[in-house]
Parts: structure tokens; C-alpha cells; sequence
């Protein structure tokens, strides 16, 4: 199997994840990348794309050689799997690093050569990337017009609808590009948006940047008292995060001085001197040397201030900006004039009014451009704006469809119970709870034919409670209904699952029990009987009422296939009748069929169902 063909999905996800997270959790994106990396095993799309990510944290929060070492390894893993769009990420990453070096040539050498490939191939983010890096590269190089126009780009290229926190980044750079060409207050501006977008302390080192970049915009807008609480900031970031490859302490122990805190910015330049081993870059260098200037003026040293400016002259041809050129300059003509020195205040003079002049012809330019980036912010947040509003109103749409659905179910389950209520209404008798005779006379044909087609047996007893009249007319009504629902719950105790037993009408029963010969369902009657005549009905006072049934019983044994449920039912009544003539409190057992033929012919005419007023 060839490398990168043994997919590890799982390593893919984090990595991705991983790349996803960079400007939003340095710290999550860093762990998750190593995770990455760690579970890639063979997958080699897996493992370049971590080692990308791990680059661009390299690079930013240690150096940029160990930086330069894990784009190197990225780029030729992700080459083996024929990734362009993380190869075109890493030589960006490779080209970072150049330039973070003091190289920004060799890094516009790399990057530049890529940029109509990554416009066709990489978008959002991944395309802002390149175009920042050209336009660093650019700005390195003193270009600032055309650093401009690729952060321009950058920012057109981010996706509104993703949040991946990169336009704080490009934020940033616009605003460096800014003051650098001396529009302070549009790069105040920026940096406003910046830090407001920016994941703050869970993005320290940009936040560090940005916070920065602020100091020494209102520094140079002789705003420095201003400064003070964005260098209380800064100080309380994490060590890493700011004072390693940054011109942090320079820039604030210079807004310190200005503000009139020599002490602080004194503590800031001793603390930028300890870490000047690593500090090589030309804008750097310059940079302390105007931040111990300063501080010697403030000890009143202005003589020492100016030797320590003298040294940095001649000004290098390259990687310095027009805006620390004038820095320099400016604060140099001033100490000899303190100094008394008119020629050399004058002729430092006259090269930083050149300097200044060229600066404020770029910083017209540049208004122009930032003006009409501004109108495509504008826009670009209005279109974000809206898509919010979108997502937002279908959120809404959800949530009330969702409820919606939810008050739709509850009302099917109402609907539902209510439905089976009504059906166990229609099958019941509200007094006693058992069936009721619709129910029964719905079953009957079914459980006839059924027994019909097996030759089973089923057996119909109905039973009637004695002189039950008289209980209502001694005790009342409600007595005659407690004797009524007692008796409906013995029923329901003593039939089996199988039988049906129902409230036949008034003070009638009857019980239907399929696979249940006459005899035998004669049995359970009586034992019926036996248990029914033990209950005692305690109507207070020492008064207690007892009472009895009489019932027949008929089975379908010996019925023709022809026989009618009907005649089971008459035969069962019947025997109800006899067991009422002959003297109540029994059960008596019908015929079967033939026998019933018999009785007909000798009892004819047959007496009508009126056992209720028999009595
Ligand atoms: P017999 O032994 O001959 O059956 O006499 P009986 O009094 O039980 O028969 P009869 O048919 O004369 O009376 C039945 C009585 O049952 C009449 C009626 O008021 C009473 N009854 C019917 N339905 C109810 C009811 O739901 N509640 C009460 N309390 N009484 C009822
Ligand atoms: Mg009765
Ligand atoms: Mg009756």
C-alpha cells in the first residue's frame, strides 16, 4: 500500500481541527495538532497537515528556525500525497520565517512565484494567508503600497461567513502598514477592530501584537498617557507571548518615558537589553537604540542619548521602515538642539523633512486605498450582518418548529387517550367497570362461529341478583349501586382472562367462557354463588345486608353448524328463568340443544324474558 493511503479519518479530524483553531485557541489548536500528529501513523495527509499547523505555532510562539524545520517536514509530506493546497500553505510558512528572519527578500522569492497559483487553488483563509505573507514581505522591504494592496486582498479573500479569527490578524498588519506610513488615527481604527475581534487571551501573542501596535500609535500621536493602560496590559501577558521576537519593550518603554513614567520605561529597557541576543532584525535594533535614548534624556543624559543614536548611523539601505527612519532622525535633531549642536540638529533635520515628505505622499496614497477598503469592510459586515440575521431567523424557524411539533404530539397523545377513553367508555358499564352488553353482543358471533369451527364448548351463564328491588326500595339507591359494583368486582376477580363478563342490563349478568363445557361453567357459577353469599354489605347501625343470585347456565355443545348464538343466550336465560321459579338462590343448568327443542314443545309458549318482574 503506498504512503497516505492508510487514511487514520480520526488523526484527519483532529488535524483539521487543529488548523481550524489556530487564531481562535493557540493552546487547543497546539495540543490538538500534536494529537494529530501522534495518532497519523501512516496517513501522511494526517500527518502533514498537523505538522502545518504546528509550523505556523512554531514559528509565532518560538522561533522562526523551528518554525523553518516543521514547514520543511510539512511540505514534503504533504508533496508526497500531492496536497497543493498544504504545500502552497507551508512554502507561505517557509516565506513567514525568511521574513521573520530579516530575510524578506529570499521570503518574497519563495511566495511571490505562488500567488496566482494560490488565487485559483486556495480560498478564505487558507488564500489570506499567502496574500499576508506577500504583503509582509513587502512591508519588510519598505513596499509599503503594494503591502498594502495584498492585505487589501487578504482581507476581501476571508470567508464572513466563518469565524476563524485571521481578520484580527490582517487587522493588525493594516493598521502596522498605517501608522507606519503615519495615518494614525485609520490605524487606530483598525487596531480597534482588531483587538474587538481578536480571541484576547486565548490568542495571547496576537492580542500582544495588536495592544502593541496601539502604543505606539498613540505614542506617536503624543497621546502616550493614553498607552498606559494597553502597556499595564501587555505586561500582564503571558511571558511568551510578548517580549521574545516582538519590539514590545522598546515601543513601551518609549510611551512609558513620553508619559512621564521614566521609571517603567527604564525597567522595560532593561528588560528589552536582556532579551537582545535573539533581536537581530535592522527595525529592531533601531528601535531600542531610540528606547535607551530616550531614557537617557529622561535621566538627564541628553549627550549620552545622542552618542547612543550616532551609533546606528548610517541608517541601513533596507528593512527599515520611513516611520523609524523619521523616529530616529527626529529624536536625534532634537538632542543636538538641546545640546546646542545647530548643524548637526539641521542636517538631521533636513533628511527626515525628505523622509517625512515621501512618508506623507504614501500616507495620501494609502488614505485613498484604505478609504476604499473601507467601503468593501463596510459591505463585507453588512453581508455578515445579514447572513447573521438569516441564520439567526432560521434558528428561530427551528425552535418554533420544534415546538410546534412538540405541541402537535402532546395533542395527538391528548387525542390518543382521549380516543381510547371513549372507546373503554363505549365497551363498558360506568357503574361496575365490566363490559357492557354492546361489547357483548359484539363478541358472541365471533366467539361462537370460533367455537363452531374448533368444537369447543362455550358456555353463557346469566345471572340476576334476588329481590334485588327490595334493596333499593329498604336502603335506597346508592345501597342498590355499592351491592351492584361489589358484585361487578368479584366478577372481574373470579373470570378467567379468556371470559367476558358483563353488566347484561339492571341487576343481570352475564358471562360468556369460551373452551368451558355447561358443567364445568355450572361449577364456577356456583362457586360464584358461594362467595357471593359471604359478603356482607355493613350498612352502619349493626344492619347488614347480604344477598344471593339465581343463574343458568347454557353451552353450544351438540349446536349444528347452522345454530344461532342467539338460542345459546335464550337457553342460558331460560334456565335463569327456572332457576328463579324454583326458588331463587341457585344455579341451574340449560339444556343443550336438543333437550331445549324438547322443552320448547312442552313449554310453548315460550315465557318472554321477564325476570326483573317476576318477583
Ligand atoms: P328477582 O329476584 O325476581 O330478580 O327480583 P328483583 O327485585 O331482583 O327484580 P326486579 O326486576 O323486580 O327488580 C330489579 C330492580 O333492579 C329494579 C331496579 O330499580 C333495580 N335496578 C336496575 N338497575 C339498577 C341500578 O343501576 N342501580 C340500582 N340501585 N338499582 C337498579
Ligand atoms: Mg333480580
Ligand atoms: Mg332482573
Amino acid at each position: 500500500m503506498s504512503p497516505g493511503l492508510r487514511p487514520a479519518p480520526h488523526a484527519m479530524r483532529l488535524a483539521r481541527r487543529a488548523w481550524a483553531l489556530q487564531y481562535l485557541d493557540v493552546a487547543a489548536s497546539v495540543a490538538l495538532a500534536e494529537r494529530a500528529l501522534a495518532a497519523s501513523g501512516e496517513d501522511r495527509l494526517a500527518q502533514g497537515w498537523s505538522r502545518l499547523t504546528l509550523g505556523y505555532h512554531r514559528m509565532r510562539h518560538r522561533s522562526p528556525t523551528e518554525g523553518l524545520a516543521e514547514f520543511g517536514r510539512a511540505q514534503a509530506t504533504l508533496a508526497e500525497v500531492a496536497d497543493r493546497r498544504g504545500e502552497l500553505l507551508a512554502l507561505a510558512g517557509r516565506a513567514r520565517c525568511c521574513w521573520a528572519q530579516g530575510q524578506a527578500r529570499e521570503g518574497l522569492a519563495i511566495v511571490a512565484p505562488l500567488r496566482d497559483e494560490a488565487l485559483r487553488t486556495l480560498r478564505h483563509d487558507e488564500l489570506a494567508v499567502v496574500l499576508n505573507t506577500v504583503a509582509g514581505c513587502h512591508s519588510a522591504l519598505g513596499e509599503a503600497e503594494m503591502a498594502f494592496a495584498y492585505l487589501f486582498q487578504a482581507l476581501r479573500s476571508l470567508n464572513p461567513r466563518t469565524e476563524s479569527g485571521y481578520d484580527a490578524v490582517i487587522y493588525c498588519n493594516l493598521a502596522h502598514e498605517l501608522y507606519h506610513l503615519g495615518d494614525y488615527l485609520e490605524a487606530l481604527r483598525h487596531l480597534d477592530v482588531g483587538i474587538a475581534r481578536c480571541a484576547g487571551e486565548r490568542n495571547p501573542r496576537l492580542l500582544g501584537v495588536l495592544l502593541l501596535n496601539r502604543v505606539v500609535c498613540l505614542t506617536d500621536l503624543a497621546r502616550p498617557a493614553e498607552a498606559l493602560a494597553d502597556i499595564q496590559r501587555l505586561l500582564a501577558l503571558p511571558a511568551d507571548a510578548v517580549g521574545r521576537d516582538t519590539t514590545a519593550f522598546e515601543a513601551m518603554a518609549i510611551a512609558a518615558v513620553r508619559a512621564g513614567r521614566s521609571e517603567l520605561g527604564e525597567h522595560c529597557v532593561n528588560h528589552a537589553l536582556g532579551c537582545w541576543p535573539e533581536r537581530a532584525l535592522a527595525e529592531k535594533r533601531l528601535e531600542l537604540a531610540v528606547a535607551e535614548a530616550v531614557v537617557l534624556r529622561a535621566r538627564g543624559a541628553p549627550h549620552d542619548a545622542a552618542m547612543r543614536l550616532e551609533r546606528e548611523l548610517p541608517l541601513p539601505q533596507e528593512g527599515l521602515s520611513l516611520r523609524e527612519r523619521c523616529l530616529l532622525l527626529a529624536l536625534l535633531a532634537d538632542l543636538h538642539q538641546q545640546l546646542g549642536h545647530e548643524r548637526e540638529a539641521l542636517a538631521h533635520l533636513r533628511t527626515w523633512q525628505a523622509l517625512h515628505s515621501e512618508r506623507s505622499l504614501l500616507a495620501s496614497r494609502a488614505r485613498f486605498q484604505a478609504a476604499s477598503l473601507q467601503t468593501e469592510l463596510l459591505e463585507l459586515s453588512r453581508e455578515r450582518d445579514v447572513i447573521d440575521a438569516r441564520r439567526r431567523a432560521a434558528q428561530r424557524a427551528r425552535d418554533e418548529l420544534q415546538a410546534l411539533n412538540q405541541r402537535l404530539n402532546e395533542k395527538v397523545n391528548e387525542v390518543q387517550a382521549l380516543q381510547a377513553e371513549l372507546r373503554e367508555q363505549a365497551l363498558r358499564d360506568g357503574l361496575t367497570g365490566l363490559f357492557n352488553r354492546r361489547h357483548l353482543n359484539n363478541m358472541l358471533p365471533a366467539m361462537h362461529a370460533m367455537a363452531m369451527r374448533d368444537g369447543q364448548p362455550l358456555s353463557a351463564a346469566i345471572i340476576d341478583l334476588d329481590h334485588f328491588k327490595q334493596v333499593n326500595d329498604q336502603h335506597g339507591h346508592p345501597v342498590g349501586d355499592r351491592v351492584l359494583q361489589a358484585f361487578g368486582a368479584l366478577l372481574a376477580a373470579r373470570m378467567r382472562k379468556s371470559d367476558v363478563a358483563c353488566r347484561y342490563g339492571g341487576e343481570e349478568f352475564c358471562v360468556l367462557m369460551p373452551r368451558t363445557g355447561r358443567a364445568a361453567a355450572a361449577r364456577k357459577v356456583r362457586a360464584l354463588l358461594r362467595e357471593w353469599r359471604k359478603q356482607h354489605f355493613d350498612l352502619g347501625d349493626g344492619v347488614a345486608l347480604q344477598s344471593a343470585f339465581s343463574a343458568g347456565v347454557a353451552d353450544s355443545a351438540g349446536d349444528s353448524a347452522h345454530a344461532s348464538w342467539q338460542a345459546l343466550l335464550r337457553r342460558a336465560d331460560d334456565a335463569a328463568l327456572a332457576a328463579k321459579r324454583s326458588g331463587r338462590g341457585r344455579v341451574v343448568e340449560g339444556g343443550g340443544a336438543e333437550e331445549q327443542t324438547e322443552q320448547l314443545r312442552l313449554e310453548s309458549p315460550l315465557p318472554s324474558r321477564a325476570v326483573s318482574s317476576a318477583g
